[in-house]
């Protein structure tokens, strides 16, 4: 669709490609949007006026020419982004072009419920607002990315099965939204690590392209012709109840073999714990020495529904990483435990690209940490079983973001919210308006 590069529609445009792009110079705005300087400065000037872009001379050692960029101001206040995991939960303060500013990791169970969950991110709030001499009136929005199938309109988890159906219909965007007074913006943890590629990772510049998390749980996201596909339910790329050929292993969803319990973090512990009582891994069972008692908080529900005799005994367990590092001390159990996982993961992915046809796969999450061999496997049946023309130049890599892309595209999401095109209008308009009421 052609864009018109009138009024306020113009200055809106203008920002949300300085929030893409981050700092530019006017000559750049003029190249990128084919437009005059005269045409470009009148908005520019409406948006230095309202404190949403500052000017700022660049750091150069040439003296011929003083240069300046225009960037986001930082004036208007802070972002919030809330990425929650199982086990545990990220909180990142970030200025009003994403980049973080400080964050903390704890622990927290989701299975415990949002109102327990959401008590211990507000500590966590305090602190990071505390620690930056900052107070709660300067958020201007917040963003929360979860497991599970998200109503993102409504802001809440729409899904009553597994670890998040003690938050399934909670008000979650309405709560936090009462609680901070901003803008709340609630969506899938994996569609969020997507928008993190997308921005600042693997992805960028990529407009075709799955991101893939393999944890505990596995999911995807597609992001297609540069746009995240959420989906009618909010479901899209929700792969963990995928079915594995040929396996029966019983899943929460009510169904057998689904990815999730055949090849996810705790599908990887449960069959290593499987091992060592069937006296099979003397490895792995040395390595079970080691472990301390289990916490009530540590005992994750999809271990605790299959091994229920040994956790009623408080047992400690053995994790993904416990197999792997038992692999490489030659342990062929949990070697052929890796490779079931890798080999489900590629081949489920297969289907995907053959449906979706992307130009890259980003790996991202825990399980990308159990090896080179792990990784291969999962990349080489993707080759075997996608169709030829759609690997061909198919890029797989895992993220170089280090398990920041959550909070990166969580954050994103804030932002998005607070600096939306039609909001931003608004402002122009009625800033504009202001000012021919003075001038008359
Ligand atoms: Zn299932």
């Amino acid at each position: 669709m052609d864009f018109y590069w009138t009024g306020s529609a113009a200055g809106a445009k203008i920002l949300s490609i300085i929030c893409n792009q981050g700092p530019i110079s006017r000559a750049a705005l003029c190249r990128i949007t084919k437009q005059a300087r005269s045409t470009m400065s009148l908005q520019v000037e409406q948006l230095l006026q309202l404190g949403l872009i500052e000017e700022k001379p660049i750091d150069t050692d040439s003296k011929a020419q003083a240069r300046t960029l225009l960037k986001l101001s930082e004036k208007p206040g802070v972002f919030l982004a809330v990425f929650l995991g199982l086990t545990h939960f990220k909180v990142a303060l970030c200025r009003t072009d994403t980049t973080i500013i400080n964050f903390k990791i704890e622990r927290g169970n989701m299975t415990d419920g949002p109102i327990n969950i959401l008590q211990k991110v507000h500590i966590c709030i305090t602190g990071l607002l505390s620690d930056e001499n900052l107070t709660q009136d300067k958020i201007i929005g917040l963003g929360i990315a979860l497991p599970g199938p998200i109503d993102y309109r409504k802001g809440m988890v729409s899904s009553p099965l597994g670890v998040v159906s003690t938050w399934h219909n909670y008000p979650l965007k309405t709560v936090l939204h009462n609680q901070y007074g901003c803008p709340v913006i609630v969506d899938n943890d994996v569609h969020a690590m997507a928008l993190g590629e997308q921005h600042r990772g693997s992805a960028k510049n990529n407009n075709d392209f799955i991101m893939v998390k393999l944890a505990t749980g596995i999911g995807a996201s597609i992001v297609a012709d540069g746009k995240l596909y959420r989906g009618s339910k909010g479901a899209a790329g929700f792969i963990s109840h995928n079915q594995v050929e040929g396996n029966s292993t019983p899943c929460i969803c009510g169904k057998q073999g689904c990815l999730e319990v055949v090849a996810g973090g705790a599908a990887i512990a449960r069959q290593g714990m499987e091992a060592i009582y069937a006296g099979k891994s003397p490895i792995l069972a040395q390595l079970l020495q080691s472990k301390p008692e289990l916490s009530e908080e540590d005992r994750l529900p999809q271990i605790a529904k299959q091994l229920p005799e040994l956790l009623s005994r408080n047992i400690g367990r053995v994790t993904a990483s416990d197999i792997a590092i038992a692999a490489n001390m030659g342990d062929s159990v949990s070697f052929e435990i890796l490779q079931r996982s890798a080999r489900a993961i590629g081949s489920i992915m297969a289907h995907q690209i053959n449906f979706n046809n992307p130009s890259l796969v980003i790996l991202a999450g825990p399980l990308t940490k159990l090896g080179d061999k792990y990784l291969s496997t999962i990349r080489q049946v993707i080759l075997e079983k996608a169709m030829p023309l759609m690997t061909v130049d198919l890029e797989i890599k895992t993220s170089q973001l280090d398990d920041m892309q959550g909070l990166i595209g969580t954050c994103l999401l804030a932002q998005s919210e607070y600096f939306s095109f039609d909001k931003i209008r608004k402002q122009l308009d009625a800033n504009k308006l202001r000012v021919t009421k003075k001038s008359n």
